[in-house]
């Protein structure tokens, strides 16, 4: 973030701050940031960071598009693109676990260091959500397509449908409607999600999110991961941020752009996704029955994240090396 753009924000901060009469917060605030030259030097070293486990290999690939040139929205739809394609993973992609009535149902979305951003829900038989976005980004004058127009959309631009049905989904989802119990459980593969921040060599920032969501989920159900603000958001002159976990509980509280937002005033990457889990903890009563976990990077290259509960873990990649790192949770 230049001086110019500092400057401009405070500006445009000043107007709206003084007609609903928050000068004195604002004064403070132009104190903390001060209006000055950013403190950091852009970050051009490239990196990549997703959510999970499983983020370690779409890390490698997010690291090797970038060797070979590519710029950070290529680094985050390819990446997460080699998750969705693994077929034996049961909370992304077609291999995912079903709905409630045994369909597995897509979520994603992208968004670029410009601003713009794609998404698709309820998607159906299409093996790369995340490319779908892109298009939808790219292609039409829309952010979000859903169900079947989404579906229709993929097919016209080229996307195949594919009827895979995963054994092991089809084994769980036998078993489960033994009892048709809907119930999230912390930390294990009946949700997880897939976001990934990547950086490129230029220091632009870009973002992709794709999951099957909630395993056994109402028929239309759509969580965080496809909305924008939500389950991922890019601000190319602060950071980003993505998130795992309870959706609704995302949703609830624009949880990605929360963390964008506390980083522009200054809060660290894991102290914003901290004071983001926060605001989730204070807004459900029952937070100690699910996760949520948020991921953030600032345009100085740092990183980090933050989760309601213990067994978080994330993957990062930086410096030609890759590590799987233990997010920090709410003690309390
Ligand atoms: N956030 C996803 C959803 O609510 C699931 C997850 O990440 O665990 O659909």
């Amino acid at each position: 973030m230049g001086q110019y753009t500092r400057r401009k924000f405070l500006s445009a901060g000043a107007a709206g701050a003084t007609a609903i009469g928050f000068a004195p917060l604002l004064a403070a605030c132009r104190e903390s940031v001060g209006e000055v030259a950013a403190p950091y030097a852009v970050f051009k070293g490239g990196l990549v960071l997703s959510t999970w486990d499983f983020g370690m290999k779409s890390n490698e690939e997010a690291w090797r598009v970038l060797q070979a040139g590519g710029a950070a929205l290529d680094m985050a739809e390819k990446g997460v693109n080699l998750c969705e394609a693994d077929l034996s993973a049961l909370s992304v992609g077609l291999g995912g676990l079903p709905d409630r009535e045994g369909k597995t149902t897509l979520d994603a979305c992208i968004m670029g260091p410009d601003g713009k951003a794609g998404s698709v829900m309820f998607l159906e038989n299409i093996r790369h959500p995340a490319s779908v976005a892109r298009r939808v980004m790219e292609k039409t004058p829309h952010v979000q397509l859903v169900g079947e127009g989404a579906y229709q959309f993929a097919i016209s631009e080229g996307f195949t449908h594919d009827d895979y049905k995963n054994p092991e989904a089809e084994k769980a989802y036998r078993q489960w409607l033994t009892e048709s119990k809907y119930e999230p459980v912390i930390n294990i593969e009946n949700h997880d999600t897939i976001g990934l921040l990547a950086m490129d060599t230029r220091g632009d920032i870009a973002g992709a999110c794709t999951t099957s969501g909630l395993a056994y989920k109402m028929r239309g159900r759509v969580g965080d991961s496809p909305i924008i603000g939500a389950g991922l958001y890019i601000d190319n002159e602060v950071g980003g941020a993505t998130s795992t976990g309870l959706g609704e509980a995302v949703i609830r509280t624009c949880g990605s752009f929360l963390v964008v937002e506390m980083m522009r005033r200054g809060a660290t990457p894991a102290e914003a996704c901290e004071e983001a889990v926060r605001r989730v903890m204070k807004k459900h009563d029952n937070w100690r029955e699910f996760q949520v976990g948020f991921l953030a990077v600032n345009k100085a290259g740092d990183t980090g994240a933050f989760a309601l509960q213990e067994g978080f873990s994330y993957a990062l990649h930086k410096e030609g090396k890759g590590e799987l790192v233990r997010s920090n949770w709410l003690k309390n």
